[in-house]
């Protein structure tokens, strides 16, 4: 068996079954050997039935001894009944509403039976016993259990059953050198995904998530060192002179820049003028002004004769950027197009030609800008806005488009600095810690899903006295088509029961961007009062009249998403609100909505996200898997990140024969993009 066959090879594994697996982005047997449990049950073995009994879940070897004809009670229920022996007394197993359970069973056969024992009406019962077929070894005392992630139509038991057989067909090759798993004492690759799937003590289990960890840090580490060496290796930049129509455009804004903005423009341009590429990292609150930062650096790049790049995360925000581009150049020459994936192919053509020709001072676009046909006369500058939402590989193709050229990151998420400096390597870090006069605080407030109609009888009040809404609900997994369908339902409640007579638009990420533009400026017109959206409106929206954003099921998003997203009110001159309808069904989303409502600071708010929840939600990482960190949490485990990383240097550095081959193939790997380096 190879470890990139396709998961159909399995036994037990059908088209149906296959196609599950797919959602869970299960596609070959690396994938399927790389799907970590989420968490354990930690099970006693059971010695003797009569002392067990009450006493939480336990773990029994027996044997059917029949198989019961299913009861229906009064209440239309049916029981299925199985008894079996443990060697000492007898129990039953029950299930409720599962007559096909009862097949799963034959007379005198051996099976292992888990869950909590307890008295029913006169007899030893476990209901909704987990099975296995077989006796289970019971040398230890305990048992523990694997719990996977699932969806619909997957149960534990069959990822279980797969992980078996394939652990059974094979062995997974070594591939850290010996110098780094002796230095760390880190068990075998083989061991350490054999025990995660089917520990047999917890403290094999933590050994065997340290190697996995470390394996993953170590991979991520790599690949940062490698944008290092990119940009080493290409030492000498292009030394920007300084513009005299700078100043002229500053003077041209319509507000004066803040202190901040001034201080990291003044850091920007320095880097410019150095002879070596500039790589830095903007950090700065929602609404701090990085557009106009990243706008400024463009210009001076442009008008050394240079073209500039800006990308962004989404359509709506690549054309905000756009029409703010537009507006500021417009006096200055400055040729600028939007390229997106919805762009006509006609059109796509046409600025890959002018972009190749050097007809294009700025292209702002999404990431169809990274695809391999976009090529360039000369790039200066590559700006990403809102850096975390691409993948550190998406990044560095596209500063592979040219040569020397100075990248800047922009983000609105603050990474604290020991962090910053291993999850961006030699990023320089600015930041804009200061935001633009006259913004007010918006009162947030939280409540119940069962008192939402207050929330929206506000609404109409507000609209009464003539401001705007938004309505947010959140991202139905990453399905487009049940994004549309949560937001349309909500329209459909929404305007029966509070917006009969009030107009009322649907935004969606799948819309065309046209579409998108038309409801956009009907809101600004002030022609829609309401615009009910999922998040494509957190970045790129900006109505002053708007005094309202109502985010349903706030307890999903990330704090500093719902502090992005609040970002869209209090951009005029009335008072703003935001109430999150929230689902509290635990002390720490109440926390979380606490933090929410007393501040208003966005380094804060994301700082204290970050001790609730771990970095690895915050950033992102394990919904889009950037580096495949599915077990590292870079917070909680700084200190293995600190460890691979010193490895990582250490393994570029060397020349010892063996390491180059091991380098060679992990770079080999990594450029294939695959989530997990084996060499086999
Ligand atoms: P973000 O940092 O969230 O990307 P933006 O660049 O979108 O923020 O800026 C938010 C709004 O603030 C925009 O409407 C922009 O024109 C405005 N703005 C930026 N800088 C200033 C400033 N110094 N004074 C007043 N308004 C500003
Ligand atoms: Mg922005």
């Amino acid at each position: 068996m190879d470890i990139y066959n396709d998961i159909a090879c399995l036994k037990g594994v059908g088209p149906k079954t296959t196609d599950i697996l797919k959602k869970c982005c299960v596609f070959n047997i690396l994938d399927l050997l790389l799907y970590f449990p989420r968490d354990y049950d930690v099970i006693s073995s059971c010695g003797s039935l009569s002392d067990e009994k009450n006493v939480g879940k336990v773990i029994i070897n027996c044997r059917v001894i029949k198989i019961d004809k299913d009861v229906r009670t009064k209440n239309g229920k049916v029981i299925s009944t199985v008894v079996f022996d443990d060697g000492s007394s007898l129990f039953k197993g029950k299930w409720f509403n599962q007559p096909y359970m009862k097949n799963y069973f034959k007379v005198n056969c051996d099976y292992t039976i888990m869950g909590k024992l307890q008295e029913f009406r006169g007899d030893t019962s476990i209901i909704n016993p987990t099975i296995v077929k077989g006796k289970a070894s019971m040398e230890s005392k305990e048992k523990i259990i694997p719990k996977y992630p699932l969806k619909s139509g997957i149960t534990n038991g069959l990822i279980m059953k797969l992980i078996d057989q394939v652990l059974k067909d094979i062995v997974i090759e070594e591939n850290l050198p010996e110098w780094i798993t002796n230095k760390y004492k880190l068990c075998s690759l083989d061991k350490a995904v054999r025990v995660i799937h089917n520990p047999s003590n917890l403290e094999e289990l933590n050994q065997a998530k340290r190697r996995l960890k470390f394996q993953e840090l170590f991979t991520y580490s790599l690949k940062i060192l490698m944008l290092k060496a990119y940009f080493n290796n290409n030492k000498k930049g292009i030394a920007f002179k300084i513009n005299n129509e700078l100043k002229e455009l500053k003077d041209r804004l319509p507000y004066a820049l803040t202190n901040a903005q001034n201080r990291v423009i003044r850091e920007i341009l320095i880097d410019q003028k150095k002879e070596n590429p500039m790589n830095r990292l903007v950090q700065g609150d929602v609404g701090s002004g990085k557009t106009i930062v990243a706008l400024i650096a463009a210009f001076n790049v442009i008008k050394n004769g240079y073209q500039a790049v800006i990308m962004a995360p989404t359509e709506i925000l690549a054309n905000q950027h756009y029409l703010e581009a537009e507006r500021l150049f417009s006096d200055f020459n400055v040729k600028v197009k939007l390229l997106c994936g919805s762009t006509t192919q006609k059109n796509k053509e046409q600025i890959k030609e002018d972009l190749r020709e050097g007809n294009i001072d700025l292209i702002i676009g999404t990431h169809a800008l990274i695809e391999d046909n976009v090529e360039f006369k000369n790039i200066g500058i590559v700006v990403t806005d809102e850096q975390h939402r691409f993948g550190v590989m998406q990044r560095s193709k596209l500063t592979n488009k040219g040569k020397n050229l100075d990248t800047l990151v922009m983000t609105a998420t603050p990474i604290p600095r020991t962090l910053s400096l291993y999850l961006y390597g030699d990023l320089d870090v600015s930041i804009i810690d200061e935001l633009p006069p006259g913004r007010q605080k918006i009162e947030t407030h939280y409540i119940k899903e069962d008192l939402k109609y207050k929330a929206y009888n506000f609404a109409v009040e507000e609209i009464k006295k003539g401001r705007q809404v938004y309505v947010v609900c959140p991202l139905v997994e990453e399905n487009e088509e049940l994004d549309l369908s949560s937001v349309e339902n909500l329209y459909n409640e929404l305007k029966s029961e509070y917006f009969m007579d009030i107009p009322v638009d649907i935004l969606h990420g799948k819309m065309p961007p046209k579409a998108k533009d038309e409801i956009m400026s009907r809101f600004k017109d002030g022609e829609t009062k309401v615009i009910i959206s999922t998040t494509v409106i957190e970045v790129g929206i900006n109505v002053p009249n708007a005094t309202l954003m109502i985010i349903e099921n706030a307890e999903r998003f990330g704090l500093a998403q719902l502090h992005q997203l609040r970002g869209r009110v209090g951009r005029g001159k009335h008072k703003s609100y935001c109430i999150l309808v929230a689902n509290i069904k635990n002390d720490i989303i109440r926390k979380r909505m606490e933090i929410m409502k007393s501040s208003n600071d966005g380094f804060f708010i994301a700082e204290q996200d970050l001790k609730i929840r771990g970095a690895g939600e915050i950033f992102g990482f394990r919904q889009h898997g950037e580096g495949g960190l599915i077990l590292s949490d870079v917070v909680e485990d700084i200190g293995i990140l600190k460890a691979a990383n010193l490895e990582a240097k250490k393994l570029i550095e060397s020349n010892s024969e063996i390491d180059i081959k091991i380098k060679n193939e992990i770079f080999r790997k990594i450029e294939q993009n695959s989530k997990f380096i084996c060499f086999n």
